[in-house]
């Protein structure tokens, strides 16, 4: 099997595929199952630094920004998306589905959005019931300032949606800090389970949001609210993935005890653009990359495709490419969850030097070498 150094779903741990495999009983009736379910539920919370409800549902990271959007929005509601990127956009889409009005706050993406400029527009502009944004947008890989966004937004009592997906756990996300209403996540991404549940934390305000509306939630798979009372009665809406839900608990296991990855994954995306820009690459973004993956520029001369192949081929290791409007301009590294990893890291860059030797790209480097170096300077921090 090929590494998959991509920015999701990112490898998997043995002991998280043993977990899958577990003998199980039926997730409907069993009152353990229950129990296992919530205790899981309230170690998201705390690692999301919440004491707001989580709930994992049963589908991939999308699942978790559409039943954000249909369990919010009633017609004609309005409703702000922040938009630097293919995902910030696309919360638009979810808002028109279920009626809603979006107004798109679009601004330059190859930089995180600007909380001052934003300010200012919401000082003329604040009539929204709620608010999306993404944290990692990670087509372009840039990180936006959810710590100082989500609380501004409140301060206009306008409900804050993130999509933190690809930046949970790879990055710090403290929900009850930083007032973000709703926040979404998948298993697939820095949390290293393989792909199939997300998961939402839902606060006091956005629960009075979707009890009070004037009509119902347009949708069953997508209606938070279905949710909001399972422990008390020990029902789910439907039949929950419990193989997938035992190797979620493994995952997190792993990631509570992974005390330093937060600055691990911060190191290792240094000394990857590091080592990259000595070898004449270009980044994508000016500014404000996610320390969960990297993005860079395809150089003049080639294809994605011929590096993202060249990379498998000759080296068993997938990188991949973007999509929307940075098709075949970008290539992304992945280095998020069990990924953010030195020697995983350190053989990708060595594959993507060979790599691009081959196709008559001179390097000037040997980018395994200086980013091998360059993790130096963390060393003896008690982080790699
Ligand atoms: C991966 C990802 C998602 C979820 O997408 P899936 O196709 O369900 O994996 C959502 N938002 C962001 C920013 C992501 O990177």
């Amino acid at each position: 099997m090929y590494k998959m150094m991509t920015p999701g779903p990112t490898m998997v741990a043995p002991s998280v595929l043993k977990a899958r495999s577990r003998e199980f009983g039926n997730p409907d009736t069993d009152a353990d199952f229950c129990e296992e379910y919530h205790a899981l539920c309230r170690e998201l919370a705390g690692l999301l630094h919440t004491d707001n409800e989580v709930y994992i549902l049963g589908g991939e990271g999308i699942l978790g920004l559409e039943a954000a959007c249909a369990s919010l929005t009633e017609p004609e509601d309005r409703v702000l998306v922040i938009d630097n990127g293919v995902f910030g956009k696309g919360f638009a889409d979810f808002v028109r589905l279920y009626g809603g009005e979006p107004e798109l706050y679009t601004v330059d993406g190859r930089r995180p959005v600007d909380p001052e400029a934003l300010r200012r527009f919401l000082e003329k502009n604040h009539d929204y019931k709620y608010a999306t944004v993404v944290h990692c947008d990670t087509p372009s890989g840039v990180l936006n300032d959810i710590a100082t966004i989500c609380p501004l937004l409140k301060e206009y009592g306008i409900l804050t949606v993130v999509d933190a997906v690809a930046s949970m756990f790879g990055e710090e996300v403290r929900v009850d800090d930083w007032q973000i209403d709703v926040v979404c996540g998948g298993s697939q991404k820095a949390l290293s389970a393989p792909p199939g549940l997300a998961f939402v934390s839902v606060s006091a305000a956005a629960d009075a949001a979707m009890c009070s509306r004037r009509t119902p939630i347009a949708s069953f798979y997508c209606n938070l609210l279905t949710f909001r009372d399972y422990y008390r009665d020990k029902w789910f809406p439907y039949t929950m993935p419990i193989s997938d839900i035992y190797g979620l608990a493994e995952a997190v296991r792993i990631v509570r005890e992974d005390t330093g990855r937060i600055e691990r994954h911060r190191a290792i995306a240094s000394a990857v653009r590091t080592a990259a820009e000595r070898a004449g690459l270009e980044r994508y973004l000016e500014t404000g990359d996610a320390s969960t993956v990297t993005v860079l520029r395809v150089p003049d001369g080639l294809t994605d495709r011929q590096i993202i192949d060249g990379m498998r081929e000759k080296y068993d290791i997938l990188i991949s490419g973007s999509f929307d409007v940075l098709a075949g301009k970008v290539i992304r590294l992945g280095h998020m969850g069990r990924n953010a990893d030195t020697e995983a890291v350190a053989q990708m860059m060595g594959a993507l030097t060979g790599t691009l030797e081959s196709l008559g790209y001179s390097c000037g480097c040997d980018m395994e070498r200086e980013f091998r170096a360059e993790l130096q300077n963390f060393r003896g921090h008690g982080i790699l």
